[in-house]
């Protein structure tokens, strides 16, 4: 039957494809102007507000990368030639030039002498009877061979790394190389972290046997601070907000001030212990988002007014993020979502974020057979032969599935998988930092 124009029967509100949600996310996040001048010690996560440029060449002079003998070729005109040994050069002493005819005695990292052209590594060399002052060279050398140019790694004057570079410790250690003690990093996200639910308690609070029926440790809370803390920021833990309206507007109110994030999990559904949505929009703004994704269908996003009058750093409002309840859920939706948006909020550069992650193809060694309505990230482990092992239980509740697994499988809507097909496999590694 056709119902008449203006009176549509009632459709669910179409779901938001995740690509979707994420450029959405990101177009409402500005990187925060803060720096900060921290040790290079420090620096692990952090994301650098100033490219870096090299005031020297590394390596700094020309260098041995073998322990042996510094010569000129030209000196070595038949294998088992004898050359006298004419100085001793040990890594972090000065070279003088090298005397025609002669070779020199020289260690991993030396300066090359001037006029060498070659380093025999001392396995191809014999001592020469008698005198401990000469030494055979057994092979015909070729020039350049054993020796680090000077500037192979970085040329004085260029960019080593840019603006916006998220610091590991690769980078850290070249940063070091090149004589930087400290670095100037972008500031830290505050992040101020709360879980809603009755039903939650505290790990050390309550004994397993005396936990009452219904209650349920917050697991959520020390995953979602550990993530947060991986991506450099600085967690303000507000600990557990009960399903009340007076209590989630208070926690808001409190952290709005100080802070650049709110990020809450549970209570994002339209339950009525559903008290994030209500309270959110009471101080500023809240959009709720049913993703079409599995697991993580809903997540929120909004804004939360500051008190007027608290400082000019207050003009824009704080963002609020909502995370799922469900344990996988919160898991997978920050890893996708929350992790680019704390990337772009540090001034990341954009291709740390995106894509938000960037996948290999690997052999299912599992099937599929039932087709999902939404895209699906499923948990799984790569196994001794190559291929992808399924955790059997792929339930949102079920955190060993993140535990036993080692990353997850981005399964297309209503795509359904056999065994041996090759499938966008992300590592959750590549996720976590
Ligand atoms: P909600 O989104 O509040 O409806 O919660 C969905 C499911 O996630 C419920 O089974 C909750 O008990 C569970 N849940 C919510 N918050 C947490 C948490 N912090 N730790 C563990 N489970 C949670
Ligand atoms: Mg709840």
């Amino acid at each position: 039957m056709n119902a008449p124009e203006n009176q549509q029967p009632l459709q669910r509100a179409p779901l938001m494809a995740l690509s979707e949600a994420l450029s959405d996310l990101l177009s409402r996040v500005e990187p925060l102007g803060s720096t900060d001048d921290i040790p290079t010690f420090e620096a692990d996560g952090r994301v650098l507000a100033e490219a870096l440029t090299s005031a020297l060449s590394v390596p700094a002079l020309d260098n041995s990368s073998m322990d042996g003998y510094a010569l000129r070729c030209s000196d070595v005109s038949e294998v088992s030639a004898v050359l006298p040994i004419s100085q001793r050069i040990p890594a972090g002493h000065e070279a003088q030039p090298l005397e025609p005819g002669t070779c020199a005695r020289i260690f991993t990292g030396a300066p090359l002498p001037e006029g060498a052209d070659a380093v025999v590594m001392q396995e191809e060399t014999r001592e020469v009877s008698g005198d401990m002052h000469a030494v055979h060279i057994d092979i015909l050398p070729k020039p350049g061979q054993w020796v680090r140019r000077a500037g192979e790694d970085v040329t004085r004057g260029t960019v080593v790394l840019p603006k916006g570079q998220v610091l590991s410790p690769a980078e850290i250690g070249l940063a070091a190389s090149i004589g930087m003690a400290r670095l100037q990093v972008v500031g830290r996200p505050r992040v101020a972290l709360f879980s809603t639910g009755d039903e939650l308690v505290m790990p050390g609070d309550v004994a397993p046997q005396d936990m009452k029926p219904g209650a349920i440790y917050n697991s959520n809370r020390f995953f979602l601070r550990a993530m947060l803390e991986r991506l450099g920021c600085e967690v303000s833990d507000l600990g557990i907000v009960p399903d009340s309206r007076d209590k989630t507007l208070a926690a808001l109110k409190s952290a709005a001030d100080h802070h650049d994030l709110i990020l809450t999990s549970g209570g994002v559904s339209v339950g009525e212990e559903d008290h994030i949505k209500p309270a959110v929009q009471a101080l500023g703004s809240l959009d709720l988002w049913k993703i079409a994704m599995k697991p993580g269908k809903p997540f929120a996003y909004g804004t939360v007014r500051r008190d007027a009058g608290a400082g000019a750093e207050q003009a824009s409002p704080c963002h609020f993020i909502g995370l799922p309840g469900n344990p996988v859920s919160s898991f997978v939706t920050f890893m996708l979502l929350v992790r680019p948006f704390l990337l772009k909020l540090q001034g990341a550069a954009t291709s740390a974020y995106k894509p938000a992650f960037r996948p290999v193809m690997l052999p299912a060694h599992f099937t599929v057979t039932k087709a999902e309505k939404r895209r699906e990230f499923l948990r799984v482990r790569r196994n001794a032969n190559g291929g992808l092992d399924l955790f059997p239980n792929q339930s949102s509740g079920v955190l060993t599935s993140a535990v036993w697994g080692d990353g997850m499988v981005d399964n297309p809507a209503g795509a359904t998988i056999a065994h041996g097909d090759l499938v966008p496999y992300i590592p959750f590694a590549d996720l976590l930092g």
